[in-house]
C-alpha cells in the first residue's frame, strides 16, 4: 500500500487527493468517496459523529499553528488488519496535508462485520473509529476478542456499527490538542 494523501484549504474544503486515495476508497468503501465525489466538498460533510468532528477541528487548529502531528490508527478491511500512521502538517498557504502510511498489514480471516456494503441487523454496537475496539456493555474490547467472545461471526446478520472514539484513543488524541 502506498501513502494515501489528501489536502484541505483554509476553509477545510478538500482540494486534493492522490491516486492511492481513489484506489483505497474503491477497494474499501465502493464509489461513495472517490475523488470525483469529494473534491470541493467540506471535510466535515464526511464526519458524522460530533465528538470526532470536534477532535478533527482541534487537531487541524493545532496543525495550522505549525505543529506536525503523528497519530497511529487502525483501518482494517474484511481480510486484513492495517496499522497505519497519519501525519498532519501544514503545506504552503494554510493548506493542511493528511498522509496515511502503513506501518503493518496482517491478513485475518474474513470479518463480515467490516464489510462496507452488507445487510446488517438492527442491533447497534459502537466501534472506535481509530483503534477498531468494540464496546460491549461498558467495556471496550479488542476487535478480535469481541468477535470471539460475543460470537459475532456466527450471527446470521452482523450488527450495525456506530463509529465513535474509545477513552484510550480520546486520551491519545487529546494529548495532541493540549498546548505543547
Ligand atoms: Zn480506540
Amino acid at each position: 500500500m502506498n501513502a494515501i494523501e489528501y489536502q484541505i484549504d483554509e476553509k477545510n474544503n478538500i482540494i486534493f487527493v492522490n491516486e492511492e486515495w481513489d484506489r483505497f476508497a474503491m477497494d474499501n468503501y465502493g464509489e461513495g468517496i472517490t475523488s470525483d465525489k469529494i473534491i470541493g466538498k467540506n471535510l466535515f460533510d464526511f464526519i458524522a459523529n460530533i465528538t470526532v468532528k470536534q477532535i478533527y477541528l482541534d487537531l487541524i487548529a493545532k496543525v495550522r499553528k505549525g505543529n506536525v502531528l503523528l497519530i497511529d490508527f487502525r483501518c482494517d478491511a474484511t481480510t486484513c488488519k492495517r496499522f497505519l500512521q497519519l501525519t498532519m502538517k501544514i503545506e504552503n498557504r494554510n493548506i493542511v496535508k493528511f498522509t496515511s502510511k502503513a506501518k503493518e498489514i496482517l491478513s485475518q480471516d474474513y470479518l463480515n462485520i467490516l464489510a462496507p456494503t452488507i445487510i446488517r441487523s438492527k442491533e447497534l454496537i459502537s466501534m472506535c473509529s481509530w483503534c477498531k475496539k468494540i464496546k460491549v456493555e461498558t467495556e471496550w474490547e479488542e476487535l478480535e476478542h469481541a468477535i470471539n467472545k460475543y460470537n459475532l461471526l456466527n450471527q446470521m446478520l452482523p450488527p450495525s456499527l456506530t463509529h465513535t472514539k474509545c477513552e484510550e484513543c480520546y486520551e491519545q488524541v487529546n494529548s495532541f490538542i493540549k498546548p505543547f
